[in-house]
C-alpha cells in the first residue's frame, strides 16, 4: 500500500495516481454552492468502487488529494479482504462540515456522483451523515447508507464499531492468548460515531475505557451515554499506559512522532489509514512489541452493511458477516508470523491475492 509523502507536494496529481495505480480521479467544483470535491476510483476489478464521502477542512488541496488517493486504495483492500464484490473508491469535500455544509451543496455533489454512472458509489464518512446521503440520493441512485425510511441501510457506524470490537478481540487472542477484554484498559481516540459504539461494546464486556475528542460536545455526548468512561486530553492520548490503543478519529496517528510515545501492547481501532508511513511505521510498532490489527481489516463492518443495500440482505445478516471479522483478523495476524512480514503487509497480500485471481479469471 502506498505511503503519504509530503515531499510530493506540488507533484502533478497524475504522476501520483500512476504510482499508486488509480483508475480515475475527478475534481468537482461548483461556485454557487461552494462545492470543492475530489472523487478517486482506485480499482473496479472486483466490482463498482464503493467508499464514503469525507468532509474536512484540509489545510490545502494537496492534503485533500493525498487523503482521497490513500483512502480509496484502502477501500480496494478492505472490500477484497472482507470478501465483497466491490472495488475501492472514496471522495472528499473540502470544507468545514459544521459551517459550510448545506443540502444544496450535497445535492450538487450528488450530480457529480451521478455522472460517474455507477463506477463510484458513495456512502457516509467523517463529516457526512445519513441525512446527507438522503440529499445526495435526490440526484443519484449511486448512494448507500441513506436513512432507513428512504429504503436505505441507515448509519453504518454501529456495524463498523462491532467489527472493530471483533477485530480487537482477535488481536487480544493473539497478544494474550484470550479474546476476553474484561479488565483490559482501552484508550479510544475520537468519541464520534464509531468511538461511541465501540465504547459501548467494551464497557459491556468489562473493559475500562478512556476517551478523548477535540470537540467538547462529543465528550458531553459520550459522558451522558456512558458516565463511567474516563475523559483524557486529546494531547495526552499517545503516552497513556494502556493495554489497547483504539484510533477512532482521523488517519496517520501512527507516525514517527507518536509511535515512540506509545505505551500499549495492541493497536486496534476504526480509523482509516492509521499508519502515516506504512512500511517504516509498521516496523517501528513491531520493534516496540506492539501488535497492530490492520485498520482496513477490522473496520470493514460499515462497508459490509452498506453492501447490503446493493445485495439486498438485512442488518442481521450484515452483523453475522461482521462477526466473522474475528476469524479473518486472526488468520491475517497468524499469516504475518508465518511469512515474517508486518500484519499490514499480510493483510495487503491477502487482499491482492483475491484481486489478482479475479484479474486472471477475466483474462482467461
Ligand atoms: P465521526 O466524525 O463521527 O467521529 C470522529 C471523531 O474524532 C469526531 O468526534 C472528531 O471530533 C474526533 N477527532 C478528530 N480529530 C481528533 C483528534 N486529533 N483527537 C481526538 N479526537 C479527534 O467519524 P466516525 O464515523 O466515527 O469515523 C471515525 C473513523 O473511522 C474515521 O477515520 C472513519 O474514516 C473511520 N471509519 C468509519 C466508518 C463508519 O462506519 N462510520 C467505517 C469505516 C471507517
Amino acid at each position: 500500500m502506498s505511503t503519504y509523502n509530503p515531499s510530493e507536494n506540488g507533484t502533478p496529481a497524475m504522476s501520483i495516481m500512476e504510482r499508486m495505480n488509480h483508475e480515475q480521479l475527478v475534481y468537482c467544483f461548483d461556485a454557487k454552492t461552494g462545492l470543492k470535491a475530489l472523487i478517486a476510483i482506485h480499482s473496479t476489478v472486483l466490482g463498482p468502487a464503493l467508499g464514503g464521502t469525507r468532509m474536512w477542512m484540509y489545510a490545502n488541496e494537496n492534503e485533500a488529494l493525498y487523503d482521497v488517493l490513500r483512502l480509496s486504495e484502502g477501500m480496494t483492500y478492505k472490500a477484497s479482504v472482507a470478501g465483497l464484490d466491490l472495488g475501492g473508491g472514496k471522495a472528499v469535500i473540502i470544507g468545514d462540515s459544521r459551517r459550510d455544509k448545506t443540502p444544496e451543496l450535497m445535492r450538487k455533489y450528488g450530480e457529480f456522483v451521478e455522472r460517474l454512472n455507477g463506477h463510484y458509489i458513495t456512502a457516509e464518512d467523517v463529516g457526512t451523515s445519513k441525512a446527507d446521503m438522503g440529499f445526495i440520493g435526490e440526484r443519484t441512485q449511486h448512494v448507500t447508507g441513506r436513512p432507513e425510511q428512504e429504503g436505505g441501510s441507515g448509519d453504518p457506524s454501529p456495524v463498523t464499531a462491532f467489527g472493530v470490537y471483533r477485530g480487537m478481540k482477535a488481536a487480544a487472542m493473539k497478544a494474550w492468548g484470550t479474546p476476553d477484554l474484561g479488565g483490559r484498559t482501552v484508550v479510544v481516540q475520537g468519541a464520534g460515531n464509531v468511538g461511541r459504539y465501540l465504547t459501548g461494546h467494551l464497557l459491556a464486556e468489562g473493559a475500562q475505557v478512556r476517551v478523548c475528542d477535540v470537540f467538547d460536545d462529543q465528550i458531553e455526548r459520550i459522558r451522558a451515554e456512558f458516565p463511567q468512561v474516563q475523559v483524557i486530553s486529546a494531547d495526552d492520548v499517545y503516552k497513556q499506559e494502556t493495554d489497547i490503543y483504539a484510533p477512532c478519529a482521523l488517519g496517520s496517528t501512527l507516525n514517527d512522532q507518536t509511535i515512540p510515545e506509545l505505551r500499549c501492547r495492541v493497536v486496534a481501532g476504526g480509523a482509516n489509514n492509521q499508519l502515516a508511513d506504512v512500511e517504516r511505521n509498521s516496523k517501528m510498532l513491531a520493534e516496540q512489541g506492539i501488535l497492530y490489527a490492520p485498520d482496513f481489516v477490522i473496520n470493514a463492518g460499515g462497508l459490509i452493511n452498506v453492501y447490503s443495500e446493493i445485495k439486498g440482505y438485512t442488518r442481521e445478516e450484515a452483523m453475522e458477516r461482521t462477526t466473522a471479522l474475528y476469524e479473518q483478523t486472526l488468520k491475517i495476524l497468524e499469516l504475518a508470523d508465518q511469512l515474517g512480514v508486518s500484519t499490514h503487509e499480510a493483510a495487503v497480500r491477502t487482499a491482492r491475492t483475491r484481486i489478482d485471481s479475479r484479474t486472471l479469471l477475466a483474462k482467461a
